[in-house]
């Protein structure tokens, strides 16, 4: 899928969403485009002496209920219309879960996993010189995305504060717990997806102890996902990411496969199951499927060969419309992103808050308590607008976000 094709998609999710609430056009008008998105070139030294220029986004959607907020991916996929895209679902992502932020992405086309430390380091300080007016703690928050983590959020937050006027460490979430990170953020969106799987089991009448899960992807949102979930009981019977894939009837062992994904990269070759491809993945016979990698994995194709019974995205666009259709038809309970992996920036919201709060420190169980708190009022509030509309939960999640927005649009006087 193009990042126009995902770019058009997600303009027309919410085309249909303003339409089914009887909600004006205008409403659309307003929510169809960013706000702006900046264009960066980062020039950076290679080893080998010489420069080379690495292209970066930052998209900024609409603040409807307060400052932008959204993550930064280093990917060589990134686009301008993926960005966009991604910015339009963190403003829908938001509003789902209750938070005080307009919807914003950021990204630069590059390679972090073959690239050495010292460039990956150039590129994001390049990167927020070249934002530096744009972001700020009450102005637009970034925060970790697909390839970043806390040690580049450090050294983002380090080149922003050369320029600021205040020492105010807000501006970025996701930081390390020495910079005034929160406890638990780094699995927060997996554990996010985790409280919502309980959720929709719940509604299934499935058992989550001894439930059996399949995940695609084993980065920060995968690997949160399946541990929280074993945790919880539920069985991983399969993990695939980039190199390959490993399959187990009986369940993985968890602490095992992290070891051995971490000492080689990857979760290929692992002996403690049998090898299994993304194609396989998907038409497993299991109770839950969490796609936890890229956009546009479950086309229609791949939908109609679905087993489990419950989907829930800890990707961001994993599912395509025509993928979610039959989805939809097939009455598979299909728990989409914008409120399935909402984990990772309410506790991102939650940093925030800390650091707004003084710096003073929450601990890991008030982090747990308050991120199932925000997950499962949302996880209802979604419900039941599926249960008004008649609607599957993913489109579900679609109207109460358009329709939270729309009123609040409407409070503001952004349309009539
Ligand atoms: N990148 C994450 C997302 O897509 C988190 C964003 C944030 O914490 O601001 O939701």
């Amino acid at each position: 899928m193009t990042g126009q094709e995902f770019f058009r998609d997600t303009q027309e999710t919410i085309r249909q969403a303003v339409a089914k609430l009887g909600h004006s056009e205008n409403v659309y008008k307003v929510l169809r485009n960013p706000r702006r998105t900046l264009e960066v070139h980062i020039a950076v030294t290679m080893p080998d002496g010489s420069i080379e220029t690495f292209l970066g986004y930052r998209s900024q959607h609409a603040a409807v209920f307060g400052p932008f907020k959204g993550g930064v991916r280093f990917h060589p996929n990134v686009n301008k219309e993926e960005v966009e895209a991604l910015a339009i679902l963190m403003t829908l992502k938001n509003a789902v879960l209750g938070l005080p932020y307009g919807g914003a992405k950021g990204g630069v086309i590059c390679d972090p996993t073959t690239l050495p430390a010292s460039v990956v380091e150039q590129i994001a300080r390049g990167y927020v010189r070249g934002l530096k007016d744009m972001i700020g703690p009450e102005k637009d928050i970034p925060a970790p995305d697909v390839n970043t983590n806390s040690r580049i959020m450090g050294w983002m937050l380090d080149e922003y504060l050369k320029q600021a006027t205040a020492i105010d460490f807000s501006v970025f979430t996701g930081k390390s717990l020495n910079l005034g990170g929160i406890e638990g953020r780094t699995g927060a969106t997996g554990l996010g997806v985790a409280y919502v799987t309980r959720e929709a089991c719940r509604v299934r009448g499935i058992n989550l102890r001894g439930a059996r899960v399949a995940v695609q992807g084993f980065g920060n949102v995968g690997r949160g996902a399946v541990q929280a979930l074993s945790e919880m009981g539920a069985r991983i019977v399969a993990v695939t990411d980039v190199t390959g894939g490993v399959y187990r009837a009986e369940g993985l062992d968890v602490a095992a496969l992290s070891a051995y994904a971490q000492a080689n990269r990857g979760v290929a070759g692992f002996p403690g199951g049998a090898p299994l491809t993304n194609e396989e993945l998907f038409a497993l016979p299991v109770d839950v499927l969490v796609p936890a990698a890229l956009e546009g994995q479950i086309t229609a194709e791949v939908a109609k060969k679905v087993q489990a019974p419950v989907i829930v995205e800890g990707a961001n666009g994993p599912t395509t419309p025509e993928g979610a259709k039959v989805l939809a038809d097939r009455g598979i309970l299909h728990v989409p992103d914008i409120l399935a992996n909402g984990g990772g920036v309410t506790v991102s919201y939650f940093e925030w808050v800390q650091g707004q709060q003084g710096g003073l420190r929450w601990s890991e169980r008030t982090v747990h308590r308050r991120l199932d708190r925000y997950m499962t009022d949302a996880f209802n509030n979604v419900l039941s607008y599926s249960k008004r509309f008649d609607v599957s939960m993913r489109d579900a999640a679609y109207l109460y976000a358009v329709d939270r927005l729309a009123t609040g649009m409407i409070e503001r006087g952004w349309v009539p």
